[in-house]
């Protein structure tokens, strides 16, 4: 497998460098430059394979020969040991939930198979691998349990204080072992500011090998392929399959048209979104207009510029007619998310997080018009990790999963530190 940057198709790498580098020096996103396409008989037999046989399926079309079979099995079923099951509500509407990982969003599959290829690729180095991470919430805590106790990594995870949600801070600074938490006096803008200086720093980069664990790798795109299957597979008798995908920086819904692109048959996608709707936007007039992001309730997607709108635009070949027959774009107020999670509840007996509402509230508008569809909403998160709001909102507390609910008698473990470049590279200096 080889992969081009969006900016420059020449500039092209195998995918150790765009795993272990992250971004391209041109500042584009790493591409796979072919996509195949799976065999015919593997979709119609679906039923067949487990998920775990999915994945490995699916990723070792894409990737080649990058990594010898064998290999690839162990990094495959190693991050791919938790289910995606996908929930019936009514004849018309499914909801894939992808909060069955350790830190309960479905980020844990990006970062479970990113930590085992990483590692994979830094074998027989000498040097250890350091990542930084700058977290507003929950990337911070996949991150923390995807590379607990990799070897030959180790984790640095920056995280504004007082601004992530109690039990999200306790996913970050409870594991310890590879895992350092920073707590940085300051906001999460001021997390990605003193990340992206070290980044730049090359006396720093000298020293020490730092990488990113940013979701523009491509190595968190490609496990997130794997669920798209997992769910058709799941489906009694598949058509006009539509996938509706809450969406921030629009990683999730890439890997859904990477799954098309190789073969999955999706009727359309639909872009779900809060208030900050630049794609949605973008989808009905044609002009892409990035701003400032706004807080809502919702607030893994609260993302005014979405690092993967270049990859979405590069599959469509840079054209807005191309894109819009194949996603549509919604999004809804915290007002309306609120009413959409009280409605799944009263009408579904179901306890959706403030993501999945989204999700299905956009569902729910495509389905007036586009009735004969099945629609799944990929559910991102458990809801018990929004409790303060899922509380306000429902009015009652929803069940917390065990390993939730241990982490609150867990002692923190943070290291204070003031937004001041300096002496955060003092201290990595004299860390690593
Ligand atoms: C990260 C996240 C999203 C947004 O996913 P993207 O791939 O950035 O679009 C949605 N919901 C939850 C719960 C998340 O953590």
């Amino acid at each position: 497998m080889r992969l081009y940057s969006t900016k420059n198709k020449e500039n092209k790498v195998d995918l150790s460098k765009a795993v272990l580098k992250g971004l391209p020096e041109d500042n584009g996103l790493y591409m796979p430059d072919d996509i195949p396409t799976l065999p015919q008989e593997f979709i119609q037999n679906i039923k067949e394979y487990s998920f775990q046989d999915i994945a490995l399926k699916v990723c070792s079309t894409l990737l080649k020969d990058s990594i010898p079979q064998n290999d690839l099995k162990d990094i495959v079923y190693g991050a791919i040991d938790f289910p995606a099951p996908l929930i019936q509500m009514d004849a018309q509407k499914y909801i894939l939930e992808l909060f069955h990982g350790p830190s309960l969003a479905f980020k844990d599959f990006g970062a479970r198979f990113m930590a085992r290829l990483m590692s994979y690729f830094n074998r027989g180095n000498n040097r250890e691998l350091v990542i930084l991470v700058a977290t507003s919430g929950d990337t911070g805590g996949a991150v923390a349990a995807g590379f607990y106790k990799t070897p030959g990594i180790k984790v640095v995870i920056l995280y504004p204080s007082g601004k992530v949600s109690h039990l999200q801070e306790k996913q970050l600074t409870t594991l310890g072992h590879n895992i350092t938490a920073l707590e940085v006096d300051g906001t999460f803008d001021d997390c990605q500011a003193l990340v992206k200086k070290a980044f730049l720093d090359n006396e720093l980069t000298n020293k020490i090998r730092l990488t990113s664990a940013n979701s523009i790798n491509i190595a968190r795109l490609i496990p997130q392929t794997f669920y798209y299957f997992e769910a058709y597979k799941q489906l009694e008798n598949p058509s006009d399959v539509v996938f509706c995908v809450p969406s921030g920086n629009f990683g999730n819904l890439t890997a859904g048209l990477l799954a098309s692109k190789m073969g999955l048959p999706v009727h359309k996608f639909i872009a779900a979104t809060n208030s900050n709707n630049v794609v949605p936007a973008y989808l009905g007039s044609g002009t892409y207009s990035p701003r400032p992001s706004v807080r809502t309730i919702s607030n893994a997607m609260d993302v005014g510029n979405p690092s993967n709108f270049a990859r979405m635009e590069d599959l469509y070949g840079f054209t807005w007619n191309n894109m819009k027959q194949e996603i549509e774009g919604y999004s809804y107020t915290d007002k309306e998310t609120e009413e959409g999670m009280k409605e799944v509840k009263a009408k579904y007996d179901y306890t959706i997080d403030p993501h999945g509402a989204v999700g299905y509230m956009a569902l729910k508008e495509y389905q007036k018009d586009n009735p004969n569809t099945q629609g799944i909403i990929l559910e991102t998160a458990h809801p018990s990790k929004f409790l303060p709001d899922v509380e306000r909102i429902l009015g009652y507390t929803p069940n917390i999963p065990a390993r939730l609910a241990e982490l609150r008698d867990r002692k923190k473990e943070a290291i204070w530190t003031k937004n001041n470049y300096e002496d955060f590279k003092k201290w990595l200096l004299g860390s690593y």
